[in-house]
């Protein structure tokens, strides 16, 4: 039960400075290694100039660094699959973790392309939309598609990006306000009744979903409408996406520095934990041993917990098991490989960090590894493709494995608000992407783990920054999850007074138009006749919408 989640639990809890020894923490998992690096690969790079580069002595690197590009450092490629990423607005509570264990922290060029396949399984060129980042300031950027700095070269350019900022505006209101948790119904319920269109649904918000969540079409319409709400809201254009450019192992390996050898046991599968009710403790059964303890935190995907709760045989359990089965899971394929021919758009100028192409149910998503970590354009290409609709070809395959992946559902969201009223009844807690609320990410292994080490009595061996998981508090009575779409369960920031941030406000907007004219060059005659088409182009998708 090595995934982030475990992991955090049991850094937590072992932690000395916060948990003080009152924990002697065990570990199991399936997996030879650590599940959250069970994916990693090493690529040797190959190409001559890094092998000249491997053989120059090298800088000591210093842990903190913000490099992902630095040659030497990719000649053996240490490439996590999947290869995630994570971002300062949605995910603050994992942040803070990662900078406390001085993990290495990275932006990647996370520029994408969208384009639909034909039934041939080739990509369209017609339907590519592309996106950019624009680099205002050495601190400030802004991804924007690629038609919006080059107004003519995309359909559907004007409709896109109406609507992507009418919901970015509503989720943004909608959150200031605090009504974000009265949202209630799905996705594809709240695109009908606000009328966005279809270019919009099926072009951008379905397929970049689909993405992060590695779904299909109808898993992200079937959505919670305040999750993605809530994440549109959290995610702006400026933000950055962060890796940890030294691959998951260095997470693992610090979130595990105060157990020894023998309180992690790897290629151990628990096939069963059993309650004592004379003594209140647990066996946790093995192929190798049956063990003894007074706690058991689950931190195996939901729908093993399910199976495992089911059959302890602890008061509540059952209660529990049928909570977690709500919680549906769908096997999710990785492939790394090096087949630019199946799919990559065949026009070069078409590919970004990240290549979805959509057919009408499922995503496929490829990661260009050069690209995103912005390597050297000597080196060779490595991809990292996600649930492949095309055949790949099995010679420039380096690795393929299959992961089980969340569906989050209004029905789940629901089972979630019951967990809180059942964690820890007679020692058994559990913790997991999905037993935090909002979409399943990182960020709810970590709000997870930090939830149940509360209960415990652990708190952070961090400074808790504004935005983060408040943590565990026995007084709170709402609901779990409308508390943290409300903004409830969130380290509040000081608010400024409203006439500073209206003034903050039109000065940064002032300053970024005034800083993006000059470094385009434009001359005030080029600002007008920008200005002018595309006033003339809105005016004229008005009329066309009202006709
Ligand atoms: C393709 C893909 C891409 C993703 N991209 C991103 C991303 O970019 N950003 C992001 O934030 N999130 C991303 N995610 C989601 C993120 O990876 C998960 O939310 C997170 O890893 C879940 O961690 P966890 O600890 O809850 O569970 P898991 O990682 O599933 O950990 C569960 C562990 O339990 C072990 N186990 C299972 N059964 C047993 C047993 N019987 N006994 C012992 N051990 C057992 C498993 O081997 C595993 O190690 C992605 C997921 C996938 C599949």
């Amino acid at each position: 039960m090595t995934g982030l989640a475990g992991l955090t639990t049991a850094y937590l809890l072992s932690h000395p400075d916060t948990a003080n020894g009152r924990f002697d923490v065990t570990l199991y998992e399936s997996a030879p290694t650590y599940g959250m690096s069970a994916g990693d690969l090493e690529v040797p790079c190959g190409c001559q100039r890094c092998a000249a580069t491997a053989s120059a002595p090298k800088k000591p690197s210093t842990p903190a660094t913000t490099t992902a590009t630095a040659a030497a450092d990719h000649v053996q490629e240490r490439i996590d699959s999947p290869l995630r990423l994570f971002s300062e607005g949605y995910y603050p509570t994992l942040l803070q973790l990662y900078r406390h264990l001085q993990v290495p922290i990275a932006p990647v060029n996370f520029t994408f392309s969208l384009s639909t396949l034909t039934d041939k399984g080739a990509i369209d060129p017609a339907t590519i939309v592309t996106t950019d980042i624009v680099r205002l300031t050495a601190s400030l950027s802004l991804l924007l598609p690629t038609a919006l700095i080059r107004p003519w070269s995309q359909r559907n350019m004007f409709i896109l990006m109406r609507d992507k900022l009418r919901m970015s505006r509503a989720a943004a209101h909608l959150r200031a306000t605090r009504q974000l948790h009265t949202v209630r119904g799905t996705l594809r319920d709240y695109v009908a009744q606000h009328g966005y269109s279809r270019a919009y649904v099926d072009d951008l918000l379905v397929p970049t979903l689909a993405v992060a969540m590695s779904a299909t079409r109808d898993q992200v319409l079937d959505m919670p409408a305040r999750a993605v709400l809530d994440w549109n809201a959290r995610i702006p254009v400026r933000n950055t996406a962060l890796t940890v450019p030294c691959g998951v192992a260095a997470v693992c390996e610090r979130l595990t520095q105060f157990l020894g050898a023998e309180q992690k046991r790897f290629g151990e599968s628990v096939r069963g934990v059993r309650y004592r009710r004379e003594s209140a403790t647990y066996e946790v059964e093995t192929a190798r041993d049956t063990q003894t303890y007074d706690l058991v935190v689950l931190a195996t995907p939901a729908e093993i917990t399910a199976r495992l709760v089911a059959d302890c045989g602890a008061p509540h359990a059952n209660d529990l098991a049928s909570v977690l089965a709500h919680f549906g899971y769908d096997p999710v394929k990785v492939v790394v490989h090096t087949d630019t021919q199946s799919v990559l758009p065949a026009d070069a100028s078409h590919v970004r960090g990240v290549v979805v192409s959509s057919n009408s149910i499922e995503t496929m998503a490829t990661i260009h590894v050069n690209a995103l970590r912005g390597l050297p354009t000597h080196c060779p290409v490595l991809l990292q493709t996600t649930n492949p609709l095309v055949p790949i070809d099995p010679k420039s395959v380096r690795g393929e494995w299959t992961f089980p992946r969340v569906r989050l559902t209004p029905a789940a969201e629901s089972a979630l608000d019951v967990v809180p009223k059942l964690q820890g009844l007679n020692g058994l807690f559990v913790v997991g992407s999905p037993m935090y609320p909002g979409i399943p990410l990182l960020e709810g292994c970590v709000g997870s783990a930090v939830d149940v080490a509360g209960r415990l009595g652990v708190q952070r061996p961090w400074e808790v920054k504004p935005g983060e998981y408040v943590g565990f508090d026995p007084d709170r009575k709402e609901p779990w999850v409308d508390a943290f779409y409300a903004g409830d369960l969130a380290v509040k920031e000081p608010a400024p007074r409203s006439w500073v941030r209206a003034v903050v406000r039109s000065s940064a907007v002032a300053a970024v138009a005034a800083i993006a004219v000059h470094r385009a060059g434009w001359t005030a005659s080029d600002v007008a006749e920008w200005t002018e088409s595309l006033v003339a182009a809105w005016t004229t998708a008005v009329m066309a919408r009202w006709a």
